[in-house]
């Protein structure tokens, strides 16, 4: 071994340690900022060590990619806001899928050139173009969903399942040719088409608010696409990082549809959640108390301990530095405020965490599901932020709701309840709350910044 191989190896175990960290750091908001630097630190490791590897003989094309590569990353950190994190996620999965992919490429026709491609390599390089071209385009598709580009709702049409169904057996059958027999360009690029339309026609049917489970399992697409460019590439880090990628998608992909009560079939063919709120109709006939923002000013000047429970319409109305605001006012007049933060509040994973963080609240206000449900039934009010789903109390009572199981806050046992939201309109799932009908809430519609700036102001007065 030369002294510049072994300086590789060591750069790759250390990286791949720094790796580990980072993923444990991630794990809570403490140790997040902490974990993100060692993972940054890692990658600096790999990619200083990487590029002191012998076979580098010219280095403008690696800069050229280096150039290139920053000036998009800058452009999308400068173009999409943090409270966007899921846009920003989807695009650099695309570009990470589309880099595995064209390594894929390349080292095919490298490998073709010089004559020997084994049936190992072909496999790992049919499952790197596959899995790499598949993830760039669901990812492009799961932007567009977002953004609002294409509908959020899903685009279904009839013989679908079958179409995916042929498209995976084709790729199977294409993969399977290859590996008997390496080599076969048309083959090759027929099964990079088949990743390329499998990654648009897989992800159209799904609705837009399960994006974020997509784009979690685009990641894990993403590492595994990584981690096969590794095997074809012989590169021990990359192996052990795409595994990494591949893994901690795939467990958050879990996490998310598990705190959703929801199966991965159910996500991906179930066509759920769609822009249409169904509820509508029969919320408006009943009757609900609508409250004005003096009504909840004199409920929480009456109140010793209040619960704010944030939600997508939070973030939809950038409500966050309103509601750290208001929990102030409560601070100062001795009111005890916590935060209630559901797993699948919003539409990621810690998108409550990340706009509370933004504003300043400090992580010891914030309380997990099982950590502050037993506290409803003695709290005096509740706040609910821009939520619906998270508070919705048919996931524990009515067993043909199609949210029943997920786990929900106990909101409706507490004294008095304060809903922000503008309508009486359901949330993601399109289901009616019993919550807005009860008699201790207080329904106060309208924008949730507005009405909180304007809870603020009666406070003071
Ligand atoms: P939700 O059920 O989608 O409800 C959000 C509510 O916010 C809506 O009812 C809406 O009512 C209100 N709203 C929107 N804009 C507002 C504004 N400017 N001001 C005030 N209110 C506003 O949200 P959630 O309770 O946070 O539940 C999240 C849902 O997303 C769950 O069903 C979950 O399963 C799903 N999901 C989450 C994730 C994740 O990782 N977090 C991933 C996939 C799916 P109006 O229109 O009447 O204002």
């Amino acid at each position: 071994m030369t002294p510049s191989e072994v300086l590789l190896g060591l750069c790759y175990v250390l990286a791949s340690a720094l790796f580990v960290l980072c993923l444990r750091g991630l794990a809570g908001p403490e140790t997040a900022r902490r974990g993100l630097l060692l993972g940054q630190l890692g990658m600096l490791i790999a990619v200083v060590g990487t590029l002191l590897h012998r076979e580098i003989l010219r280095y403008d094309w690696i800069l050229a990619g280096l150039v290139v590569g920053s000036g998009i990353g800058v452009a999308i950190s400068a173009r999409i806001p943090m409270t966007k994190m899921p846009e920003r996620i989807a695009m650099s999965h695309a570009f990470g899928g589309l880099a595995s992919a064209l390594v894929g490429v390349a080292e095919f026709h490298r490998q073709m050139d010089v004559g020997h491609l084994s049936r190992f390599e072909m496999g790992a390089l049919g499952f790197e173009v596959f899995l790499g071209f598949l993830t760039f385009t669901a990812s492009w598709v799961a932007y567009a969903k977002l953004r609002g580009l294409v509908t959020g709702a899903p685009i279904t049409y009839r013989g679908q399942n079958l179409v995916n169904l042929l498209l995976a057996a084709a790729a199977v059958a294409a993969l399977a040719l290859l590996v008997a027999s390496p080599g076969h360009p048309y083959v090759f690029y027929g099964l990079c088409a088949i990743g390329l339309i499998v990654g648009v026609t897989g992800v159209l049917p799904i609705g837009g608010a399960d994006m974020p489970v997509v784009i979690s399992l685009n990641n894990s697409y993403a590492g595994l696409a990584a981690c096969a460019t590794g095997f074809a590439l012989g590169s021990q880090i990359l192996i052990v990082s795409g595994a990494l990628d591949g893994a901690s998608g795939f467990l958050l992909s879990i996490l998310m549809s598990k705190a959703m009560n929801r199966s991965f079939a159910n996500i991906l063919f179930g066509a759920f959640g769609t822009d249409v709120a169904p509820a509508h109709a029969q919320a408006v006939a009943r009757a609900y108390n609508e409250a004005t923002i003096e009504d909840a000013g004199a409920v929480l000047r009456a109140s010793q301990t209040v619960i704010v429970i944030p939600g997508y319409g939070m973030a939809v109305s950038q409500a966050q530095h309103a509601v750290r605001d208001l929990a102030a006012s409560l601070e100062r007049r001795g009111v005890d405020v916590k935060y209630a933060i559901h797993p699948v509040a919003g539409r990621m994973p810690g998108h409550m965490n990340v706009l509370l963080a933004e504003a300043n609240v400090a992580y010891d206000r914030l309380f997990e599901l099982d950590d502050i449900n037993d506290d409803f039934a003695r709290t005096d009010a509740v706040i609910v932020v821009g939520a619906n789903d998270v508070v919705n109390p048919a996931a524990k009572k009515d067993a043909t709701s199609p949210i029943y199981g997920m786990p929900v806050f106990n909101v409706e046992q507490s004294r008095s309840v304060i809903v922000l939201k503008r309508s009486m309109n359901a949330g993601f799932s399109g289901v009616e709350n019993d919550l807005f009908f009860q008699p201790n809430t207080m329904m106060v519609l309208g924008d949730a910044k507005k009405t909180l700036l304007g809870m603020i102001a009666e406070l003071r007065a």
